[in-house]
């Protein structure tokens, strides 16, 4: 069993924020701000591009409930909501979640606005849009 159906079998335990029929979140174990929550399917499902359609919104529609939730109760100026899929993008663990990551205006985690990668963009374009 991976981490995360560990967790929601109950032999891990964990913070629960919020559970039902098909949802668990949890508080993230190693933070990247106050409040940094995790929110995933009880259905082992491995991530966001091979979940099915009805998992997705399930989970999807949590995290849009609980990201106001958790921003309003922390006085957070602002969220990251980010689910990463494959080793490539920093997936650690193979079972899908949405982070919900409060910002509060004084830390640099996170910033989409550092890397430059040279891109073609039209070629990207052209691919994307075949
Ligand atoms: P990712 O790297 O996107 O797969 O995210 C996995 C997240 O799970 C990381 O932010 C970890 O800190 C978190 N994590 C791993 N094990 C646990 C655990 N036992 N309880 C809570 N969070 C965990
Ligand atoms: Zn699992």
């Amino acid at each position: 069993m991976c981490v995360f159906c560990e967790i929601i079998a109950g032999n891990i335990p964990s913070r629960k924020v919020y559970e039902d029929e098909h949802v668990l979140a949890i508080m993230d174990i190693n933070p990247l701000s106050a409040g940094h929550t995790l929110v995933m399917p009880k259905k082992h499902t491995e991530d966001f591009i091979t979940a099915d359609t009805e998992t997705v919104h399930q989970v999807i529609d949590v995290t849009h409930t609980l990201a106001e939730r958790i921003v309003k109760a922390l006085g957070a100026q602002g969220v990251n909501i980010v689910t990463n899929v494959g080793e490539a993008a920093g997936q650690s663990v193979s079972h899908l979640h949405f982070h919900i990551i409060p910002r509060y205006g004084n830390d640099a985690a996170l910033s989409f606005h550092e890397a430059e990668t040279p891109v073609d963009l039209d070629d990207v374009f052209a691919k994307i849009t075949a």
